[in-house]
């Protein structure tokens, strides 16, 4: 198992536009950079689309509608099957491009090429099974007919924390609904995408179906590049992963040609253990809950609300873990912990820290920047954090959990519903009368029970409140790109 990027790799790995079926430079030959982010060495020079380059996906995309829609939906469903057997049989290789230039250790890395890898699965399973409707309208006069269409070309942006999972989310239900995309992903890792794309570009052009299905314009000017597409009316589709703040800016500009729009935002999520809690496995839970991509997770465990009484061991015992990782570039063996994806991630986060403990919190283990190269932060456990830190407030996406105590389950509810986030929540119980009130009362759109990772293919990802509209996965993750036609027979 090689854990490092391979020279017959990288020398075949795309690097320009996909528009239309095929690779090219952008207009003008612009690149830009992609760096190892444990390193700081430059991995890859990428084409840089400007708006001109976008509009032309656009317009691939908007070609290859018609046809793509007629294919029939096994066919493709078995696009999106051939693709994910042919990921997993390089899950190798793709892990170690997520690797370098995401920074997340290789076995992480690995683990997300699979769960990535899961969509296009789940999607190719889904392509024939999604529901219409015949029935006797209740007069009795007519029939009602309900069915669904994809609802056309689809502009996907992706974040950099999940460079494959994050786009065949988005890919998978949309080809399989018969939608033909652009995709965007973020400058920092666009290269396993653009593989991706790959991948379902030759699968096409194997089976002779239409180019121009899939198309990527990668970019270092995201704002110049999509604010073109978002008031053409070829466009009928945005799906938005990252930033609130982001997904605000991109909803506004949506609601020009009123876009179907979903958007899958910032978190702050409560990891809540309750007086009555087994501790082992709330310490066991709150490391895969915090530290998955050294915390760079939209899911992860933001605030530690902890019971009064477990408090202080938990939060011990926790930093005696995060003081046995091993911190260092993703590719090396025996690494638990990876680098933060850029220096300006490690300032914040350093920032937050630093806020914290000017408001009396105490750093248990961590609190800086180890010396040496590359963007790394050592994990830290913050004890005595008040509910008006930084680090409570926003999403810190580093390494750090701050422990806040509680006194009582009313107190640790509203502490942990005490946000305008509503993506991912986490509660330690082993009382089902309280599980299921926490299940009913915590304002977020994913709930893990005793368990500190909620992620699934199968099932409905997605917040409530300011975390974003609409789900991805699961049976919901379709209904995205469809539209619903009622006729009236
Ligand atoms: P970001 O909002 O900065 O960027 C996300 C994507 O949007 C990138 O492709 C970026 O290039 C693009 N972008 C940025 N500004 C844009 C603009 N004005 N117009 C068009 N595109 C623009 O977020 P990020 O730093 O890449 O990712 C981290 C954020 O994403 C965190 O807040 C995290 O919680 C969130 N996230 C959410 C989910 C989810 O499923 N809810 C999953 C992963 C990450």
């Amino acid at each position: 198992m090689s854990t490092s990027l391979s020279p017959a790799l990288a020398a075949h790995l795309p690097t320009g536009l996909l528009v239309g079926g095929h690779w090219g430079a952008a207009t003008g030959g612009r690149t830009f950079e992609v760096c190892d982010p444990a390193t700081e060495e430059v991995l890859f020079d990428v084409a840089d689309a400007s708006p001109e380059d976008a509009r032309r996906a656009l317009g691939a995309a908007h070609d290859a509608a018609a046809a793509w829609r007629a294919v029939a939906p096994r066919e493709r469903g078995e696009v999106l099957r051939a693709a994910y057997e042919r990921i997993v049989a390089r899950a190798d290789d793709v892990a170690a491009l997520i690797t370098a230039e995401c920074g997340k250790p290789y076995s992480e890395a690995r683990a997300e090429v699979l769960y990535g890898a899961d969509f296009l699965r789940w999607y190719a399973e889904e392509a024939v099974r999604f529901p219409g409707l015949v029935r006797t309208a209740p007069a009795g006069a007519n029939r009602q007919l309900v069915h669904r269409r994809p609802v056309g070309p689809s502009l996907l942006i992706t974040p950099w924390n999940f460079p494959i999972a994050m786009a065949t989310r988005k890919i998978g239900p949309a080809l399989a609904a018969g939608c033909t995309v652009v995709v965007k992903p973020a400058a920092q890792t666009p290269l396993t995408t653009m593989l991706v794309a790959e991948v379902l570009r030759a699968e096409l052009e194997d089976r002779g179906l239409p180019a121009g299905v899939v198309n990527v314009v990668p970019t270092s000017r995201p704002a110049d590049a999509t604010s073109p597409l978002l008031t053409d009316p070829r466009l009928r589709k945005l799906s938005f992963t990252g930033s609130t703040a982001v997904g605000r800016t991109l909803l506004a500009q949506a609601s020009g040609q009123v876009l179907s729009a979903s958007m899958e935002l910032g978190g702050n999520a409560p990891f809540v253990v309750m007086a009555d809690a087994d501790l082992d496995a709330a310490v066991e839970g709150a490391m895969v809950a915090k530290l998955r991509n050294t915390g760079q997770s939209c899911v992860a465990a933001n605030r530690f609300l902890v019971h009064d009484s477990l408090a202080r061991p938990f939060a011990r015992r926790l930093a005696e873990r995060f003081e046995a990782l091993r911190l260092g570039p993703g590719a090396e063996p025996g690494v638990d912990l990876g680098p933060l994806i850029d220096a300006a991630a490690v300032d914040k986060v350093d920032a937050f820290v630093g806020d914290a403990v000017a408001r009396g919190a105490q750093v248990l283990t961590g609190g800086e920047r180890p010396d040496g190269p590359g963007s790394f932060y050592r994990p830290t456990v913050l004890a005595g954090v008040g509910p008006d830190a930084r680090v409570a407030r926003e999403e810190v996406f580093g390494p750090v959990a701050p422990v806040i105590a509680f006194t009582d389950d009313d107190e640790a509810i509203a502490l942990a519903n005490d946000t305008e986030l509503g993506l991912a929540a986490y509660a330690y119980t082993t009382s089902l009368a309280r599980a299921m009130r926490l299940a009913d009362e915590l304002e977020a759109g994913m709930i893990g029970i005793n368990r500190g990772m909620v992620s699934d293919a199968s099932a409905p990802f997605g917040g409530m409140k300011q975390s974003g509209l609409g789900r991805e996965g699961g049976e919901a993750g379709i209904e995205e790109y469809l539209e619903t036609v009622y006729v009236a027979l």
